[in-house]
Order: C-alpha cells, then sequence, then structure tokens
C-alpha cells in the first residue's frame, strides 16, 4: 500500500512562478532566470511530498503554461504556423498566448474546473514523434533528491478528444499509440520499473461504446510491458475501469470524492492496483480522516492490501498550497481547511490508519485536531444559523414560482416600463479605468475616509448615467463601480462567506484566482446594492436596472462547504440574494437583472447528474427572483452561447428578459432560437466587445436584421455582449452609440 498524489500545484506558495513567467514575458529577466525559478520550484515541492511521506511522487506535473501544451510539445503537434519560431520556449508560449506575429492557440476549461487548458490544434498529416527532453530533466532533478518518481502523461485519448482535430479524431489516437509506445521505451530507459500515470479524465463523461472499445485498443498496447496506471478524476469511470481490468495495466487511480459510485470490483478481480483517491484535490474542507480510513478499510477487506493505495481525488492543482500564510484568517474557519500541503498530511495519516500502522507524535497532532475540526464544525455557531435553516425548510412551491404567468406579466410590464420596441440596454458594467481600481484600494486600505470614497463613486455612476442618457439608451445601468468582482462583491457582505489571504489557485497561464469559501449559513445583514443602484434612479426616468451576482454563480466560483448538500446551500444563498432583490423592488427599482454567468459551467460530468443539478439550479434562481411583483422585470445575462442542450433550463428559469453572449460564435445560438423558440425575451449580443475595435452602425444594423430572421422583433433586445469594464471609455462611447443609433435605424423600418 502506497501514498500517492496525482499531481502538485506548480504555480509556487508566493505565486512565485508567475512573477518570474510575467518578468520573462516583459523582458526583465532571461530565460535562464526563469528556468531556474521553475527548477527551484520543482523541487521545492518534491521535498514538501517527500518529507510528507509521499511515496508516489510525481514528475511532469510541472509546466510552464499548461499540461496539455506540454503533451503538444511531447508529441510534436506544433502547427505550421508557429514553426518559424526558433526558441523552443518562446515558440511555447507563442502558442500559449500569441505574441506580436502569432496568434494564440485557443483556451477552455478543463472539465468543470476553473483551470483553462490550450487546446491543441491536431491534424492528421502532423508529423508527430516523441520529445522528452522535459521529461528527462525533471527525472534527473527528482533522483538527484532521493526520489524515484512516477512519470504523468495525459494519455491519447483525452489528449485528442480536448483537441480541436482537423480529420478523422480515431486515425489520429491511431498515429499516436507508437508514439506513445516510443516514449514508454524512452521512459523505460531512465529506469525499467518505471511507474507510468496516464491520465484519461474523459472517461468519467459517458463515453460511448466506440470510445471504450478505443480505450481497450490503446492501452492493450501501451501497457503491454510497462507499469501503466490510468489515472480518471473528477467523477467515477466505472465503464473505463471494467474495460481497463481486460488490459494489461497494472492499475488505476479513482476519484472517490466526486465519483463515490466508483466500483472497484472488476478491477480487484483481475489482479489490478487501484488508488483510492480519498482526499479531495478540487475543494478545501478538512478531509474526515477516522471516517476515510474506516471506508478504505471497508473497502478493501477481502483484497490484497499491497494492491491499494491512497491519496488525492485529482491533482491538488484545483486547491491553494499551504495555510501557513493565511495569518488573518478566524482561527475556527482556519482549522476547518486544508490546502495541498496540509492534504498531504491527510493522506499520510489515513495510509497508517487503514495499515494499523503506528502514528508518530506528529501523525497524532494531525489527527487529534483534525478531530476537532470535525467535532466543531458540526455544532460551531459560525456555521449554524437557526433563522437561515429555518427560512430554507419553510420554502414552499410559492416561493419558487412568479405570481403571474409570463405571457400575462410581460403586458404589465410593458405597461410599466414603456420601452420601445427593440429596447437597448448593457450587461451592466462599464469601464474599470486605473484610477478607480486606486480609488477602491485606496478605501480598502484605510488611506480615504468612506464618504470620499463614496462620492467619488457617486461622480462615476452620475457621469455614466448621463452618458447613457446622451446616447439614449432605453434601460441603464449604474456601471458596477464600486465592485472588483461579481462574485467577491457580494461574498464579502453576505455572512457565511470568507475569504482567505493567500488562497490562490491557478486559472490560466500565470493567472490565479482567490475564491471565497463559504463556509456556513449565508445571510445577508445588510443591504447590499441599494444605495448606488438608488442613487443612479435618482438621477433618470429611465428604467434603472439593478445588478445582482445569481446564487449558482456564486457557488460554482467559490469553494462551497461540503458539510451539507450543495442544494441546501444553494437555496440559502438564494434567500440571501432574494432579500437584495426584494429591497431593490421596495427602493422603486422596476428592472432587476441577476447574472447567472457561471451556470452553464457548473453542469455536472455524468449524464445522469444533470436532472438533478438543473432542478436545484434552476430553482435557486426562481427563489431569488421570484419573490418580485409581477410588473417588475427580471433580466439574467449568460456569457456562453452553447445553449443546444440546456434550452429547457434556461427557459424553465422564467426570467423575463435574457441577455446571452453571441457575437462570437457565429450566431450559433440563433440558430437554436430558430429551431425552437423561445418564451422570454432575448439579448443576444450584437457586437463582440473583446476586441477594443469599435463596430460600425452599419454593421450593427445587419446583426439586429440576422437576429430578427429568427426571433420576433417584439422579443429582441439590442445590447452588446459583457464585459465592458474590460474595455476603454475611448472605446465603449462611440460603440455604444452606433448600437444605439443602429436599433433606432431597424425600428424606423419596422413601423
Ligand atoms: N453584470 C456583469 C458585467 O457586466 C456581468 C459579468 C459577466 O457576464 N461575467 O460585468
Ligand atoms: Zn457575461
Amino acid at each position: 500500500m502506497a501514498t500517492y498524489v496525482i499531481g502538485f500545484p506548480r504555480i509556487g506558495e508566493q505565486r512565485e512562478l508567475k512573477r518570474a513567467l510575467e518578468a520573462y514575458w516583459s523582458g526583465k529577466i532571461s530565460q535562464d532566470e526563469l528556468k531556474k525559478t521553475a527548477s527551484e520550484l520543482r523541487k521545492r515541492h518534491w521535498i514538501y511530498q517527500k518529507n510528507a511521506g509521499i511515496d508516489l511522487i510525481s514528475i511532469n506535473d510541472f509546466s510552464f503554461y499548461d499540461n496539455m501544451l506540454d503533451t503538444s510539445i511531447m508529441l510534436n503537434a506544433i502547427p505550421q504556423k508557429y514553426k518559424d519560431i526558433e526558441n523552443e520556449l518562446d515558440r511555447y508560449f507563442a502558442m500559449a498566448r500569441g505574441d506580436a506575429t502569432h496568434k494564440a492557440q485557443e483556451m477552455t476549461k478543463w472539465f468543470n474546473t476553473n483551470y483553462h487548458y490550450i487546446v491543441p490544434e491536431l491534424s492528421e498529416d502532423m508529423d508527430f514523434k516523441p520529445n522528452i527532453e522535459k521529461i528527462k530533466e525533471e527525472y534527473k532533478e527528482a533522483k538527484e533528491l532521493g526520489i524515484e518518481p512516477k512519470v504523468n502523461l495525459i494519455g491519447p485519448i483525452t489528449f485528442v478528444k480536448l483537441s480541436k482535430v482537423k480529420g478523422d479524431e480515431k486515425a489520429i489516437i491511431e498515429k499516436l499509440i507508437p508514439v506513445y509506445k516510443e516514449i514508454i521505451q524512452e521512459l523505460k530507459k531512465l529506469n525499467p520499473q518505471i511507474i507510468i500515470q496516464m491520465d484519461e479524465p474523459y472517461f468519467v463523461t459517458n463515453p460511448t461504446k466506440e470510445d471504450l472499445e478505443l480505450l481497450e485498443k490503446v492501452y492493450n498496447e501501451l501497457a503491454k510491458d510497462a507499469n501503466i496506471y490510468v489515472a480518471t478524476y473528477f467523477e467515477h469511470s466505472n465503464e473505463a475501469n471494467e474495460v481497463l481490468a481486460k488490459t494489461p495495466i497494472k492499475g488505476m487511480f479513482l476519484d472517490f470524492v466526486h465519483g463515490s459510485e466508483n466500483s472497484i470490483k472488476a478491477l480487484v478481480d483481475a489482479g489490478k492496483e487501484v488508488g483510492i483517491g480519498i482526499v479531495n484535490g478540487r475543494n478545501v474542507w478538512v478531509n474526515d480522516i477516522e471516517k476515510s480510513a474506516a471506508f478504505v478499510k471497508g473497502l478493501t477487506e477481502a483484497v490484497d492490501s499491497d494492491k491499494v493505495h491512497i491519496g488525492s481525488s485529482c491533482s491538488l492543482l484545483h486547491v491553494p498550497y499551504t495555510l501557513k500564510y493565511e495569518t488573518k484568517m478566524d482561527e475556527d474557519i482556519k482549522s476547518w481547511i486544508s490546502y495541498a500541503l496540509e492534504k498531504l498530511d491527510e493522506i499520510r495519516v489515513i495510509n497508517k490508519l487503514v495499515k494499523d500502522e503506528e502514528l508518530s507524535e506528529y501523525d497524532k497532532e494531525v489527527l487529534e485536531g483534525n478531530k476537532l475540526a470535525i467535532a466543531t464544525r458540526k455544532t460551531s455557531k459560525k456555521i449554524h444559523d437557526p433563522i437561515v435553516q429555518d427560512r430554507v425548510s419553510n420554502l414552499t412551491e410559492k416561493d419558487k414560482k412568479r405570481s403571474v404567468p409570463f405571457e400575462e406579466r410581460i403586458k404589465l410590464q410593458h405597461e410599466n416600463l414603456k420601452y420601445p420596441i427593440l429596447p437597448t440596454t448593457t450587461i451592466g458594467s462599464f469601464p474599470q479605468t486605473p484610477e478607480l481600481r486606486k480609488l477602491r484600494r485606496d478605501y480598502k486600505n484605510g488611506v480615504i475616509s468612506e464618504e470620499k470614497y463614496k462620492s467619488k463613486i457617486k461622480e462615476m455612476i452620475k457621469e455614466c448615467v448621463e452618458f447613457q442618457e446622451s446616447i439614449d439608451l432605453d434601460v441603464l445601468v449604474h456601471g458596477e463601480f464600486e465592485r472588483n468582482d461579481m462574485v467577491e462583491y457580494f461574498g464579502e457582505q453576505l455572512n457565511g462567506v470568507a475569504f482567505s489571504q493567500n488562497g490562490w489557485v491557478q486559472s490560466y497561464g500565470s493567472r490565479c484566482v482567490k475564491p471565497p469559501l463559504i463556509y456556513g449559513d449565508v445571510s445577508r445583514p445588510k443591504d447590499m446594492t441599494v444605495e448606488w443602484i438608488t442613487y443612479a434612479q435618482s438621477l433618470t426616468d429611465k428604467p434603472m436596472k439593478g445588478m445582482l451576482t445569481g446564487p449558482v454563480t456564486m457557488l460554482n466560483w467559490s469553494f462551497v462547504r461540503d458539510d451539507q448538500s450543495k442544494k441546501t446551500t444553494a437555496y440559502q444563498m438564494a434567500l440571501a440574494i432574494r432579500d437584495e432583490v426584494e429591497a431593490l423592488e421596495a427602493a422603486g427599482i422596476k428592472v432587476i437583472q441577476v447574472d447567472e454567468a457561471a451556470l452553464r459551467e457548473g453542469y455536472p460530468l455524468r449524464n445522469e447528474k444533470r436532472a438533478d443539478y438543473e432542478d436545484w439550479a434552476i430553482t435557486s434562481f426562481r427563489i431569488t427572483t421570484s419573490v418580485v411583483k409581477p410588473e417588475t422585470q427580471i433580466h439574467t445575462h449568460m456569457c456562453y452561447s452553447e445553449f443546444s442542450d440546456i434550452m429547457d433550463a434556461i427557459e424553465a428559469m422564467d426570467a423575463d428578459v435574457i441577455s446571452i453572449e453571441n457575437a462570437r460564435s457565429d450566431n450559433s445560438l440563433l440558430k437554436i432560437f430558430k429551431e425552437r423558440g423561445y418564451k422570454g425575451e432575448i439579448g443576444p449580443g450584437v457586437y463582440d466587445i473583446h476586441s477594443p475595435r469599435v463596430p460600425s452602425k452599419e454593421e450593427i444594423v445587419e446583426q439586429i436584421n440576422a437576429i430578427l430572421e429568427v426571433l420576433p422583433a417584439k422579443k429582441v433586445w439590442v445590447n452588446p455582449d459583457c464585459g465592458l469594464k474590460t474595455r476603454k471609455w475611448e472605446e465603449v462611447k462611440p460603440s455604444l452609440k452606433n448600437m444605439v443609433d443602429a436599433a433606432k435605424e431597424v425600428r424606423e423600418k419596422l413601423k
């Protein structure tokens, strides 16, 4: 029985790699200096793992940018357009982030995480061949520290399935088999017994029969005379487990946190080794060590214990490094969480308990601390608020349903709001200038008074409202100047939500995020946005939209507590935000937008779990929004356009108006509306805000006309895509003016 982790974070506990990367990109340090930092970080991370008693320590989990991109390099899957760049590392960065003359490869989310990978571009005619210099170097470094490492590779099927493929997927996978074989032979030259972890998480996402046939074929070939362990994570992979049991692989590393349905029977019966990934690599709450040990014991009673290993559910990449820099965090909350380093201790102690091995003094301390944390979490007043719990248990159907059906209330809203046909609006934010960021920082750091801060923000709101009136927009916004982030802004004002000082998690490349910690029952002690929005409304006779972040998005971008169901936490969040909706309405706001930017990415990876997610996610949105009068208009916004498989769910949210990102997607969204229609009013973005270019009026007219071909004019709103806050005023002003003028021109023709 051994301990392992699937992978370890690499950005550095003080984000050293981020700093070095950015310094290199801006020409401040040399390539050698960057490589030196990388090497030092790798060593530090291996030593951490070694000292914590982890037996199987990975190499090749390090990356300058992303492991999928590393795999492209390993397989020489380099598109022609980058071949003119001589320097290897610069070519690598050009593929990742572009340079003056090269466009970057696309980036997208790694399964249902907030980590983004660089999407490989593959074609059948590529000259695939092995390049394992990076791995060799890391192997040598690890050996120097006395570590015999396992090598992490992304398996060929997951690699290809997640790529953009020109030509036949299967043909490419078949072409890659000999390349992987060669790589394995090369690795065996380093050590004939070398352990190779092949990541195939693709197989947790409802693989087809053909996928499974391919899986069998690939691993029959690759695992013939090598120590191959296939890792799946983020869900169970029962279908794959059964197939792989028939191949010569040594074993599998499985996720027992998210894939609690994981079956190991087929694997065990076939004599395979099984890694029980019981320590959560995706969330930060302490593991219940004794409970996990008992679980593993039960699971493995009938099994040769040499064949069972204990580790993390997935790479620890998705959690922060260490609690040691959390000097300001509430001591209780701190005792309830584990970052990567603390998780290593959990893995070691669980392993010892399962094996009935004697605990060291330090192990005992870890275990005692853990038991105490588990106990206090059950009863702490910081977590448990009976009032909130009662509110959730007293929810009734009435709380989840608007009082009047859409067809009736939309008429009342038109009377109430009096907007024209093809009404114009924006998604909420306006440019965030450096001065604005400084203002918020100064306020946060106590450099300026609250009074000064508020008056400055109000000045900006006023200017923003005046601008919107000057171009004749129909439904206005206040501009969101007081927010640096749509989740953090609300999280900071809610009970039950905490923030870390150093809880950084890599999002992509050098970029990290610090997700809020939803640790306890959530409630809203006081108004969060009312002052700003009523001030904005006082400046205009046009309707002012109140802007809120929805409950599902709040959850999907946070570390969510694991001591109650996500549904319960979502309902608590929904009620807290509902309180703000009510307050806005009471203060005279007639249009309220509840953004659910992250609803889509919260979808489970397995089809059989979708219905449950949709049920609580949609219900949460409805709890938040159903409280308003029929004549109050509810908007929502979503940042993506792949809607074909979730249209029913979107419609079931029962918003009156939905704005959707559209401009970058070749109107793919519109095809769906054409095919199936849509109940409510809709604002598909009419121009792409991701570029500084100002779209002409003519261009926008054309776009509106394209929309009118698939949607009746009386349902269409005219708005840009989201993200105005990332643009400059010089770009936003003319663009929006052209948009309003375009809407007017089309309106005239409709008369
Ligand atoms: N209201 C937010 C904004 O305009 C929405 C952000 C988003 O869509 N992610 O910035
Ligand atoms: Zn958006």
